[in-house]
């Protein structure tokens, strides 16, 4: 793959936000390698350079994706978790994997995963969220 170099004060393609397409642009700032801040040459709007905007959409969408599939899971959870008592979420109570909280936000969550010393992982019913234990 070609890598253009890229540097400050240099012109680049791409895609403008308030033009919304493809227009000339001076790099006003770099990060790292790739542009940070770029000025439109046509509409004079700086703004964050993307790389790809198809790149953001396919984010988004494998990110719904996450979503639904975390959905899914907390729903072929419930005929396990009926049977099983909750206690509530406390940052200093030890919580062993499979065992359920009732969290003062989010509601009921399953622990699925030891993610660290002292982290678990708990699928809630809007997603997976990471937590701090005992
Ligand atoms: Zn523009």
């Amino acid at each position: 793959m070609r890598k253009p170099m890229f540097s400050q004060g240099k012109e680049i393609e791409t895609r403008c936000t308030k033009c919304r397409k493809i227009t000339s642009h001076l790099i006003v700032t770099m990060d790292e390698s790739t542009p940070g801040k770029v000025l439109c040459n046509i509409c004079g709007r700086q703004h964050d350079y993307r790389t790809d905007a198809t790149n953001q959409k396919t984010a988004v969408r494998q990110t719904r994706l996450a979503k639904a599939a975390e959905r899914k899971e907390w729903e072929d959870l419930q005929p396990t978790i009926a049977n099983v008592e909750a206690t509530d979420y406390s940052m200093t109570a030890h919580y062993k994997l499979r065992s359920l909280i009732n969290h003062p936000t989010f509601g009921l969550g399953f622990v699925q995963r030891i993610v660290g010393p002292q982290k678990i992982e708990i699928l809630f019913e809007d997603g997976k969220k990471t937590m701090r234990c005992k």
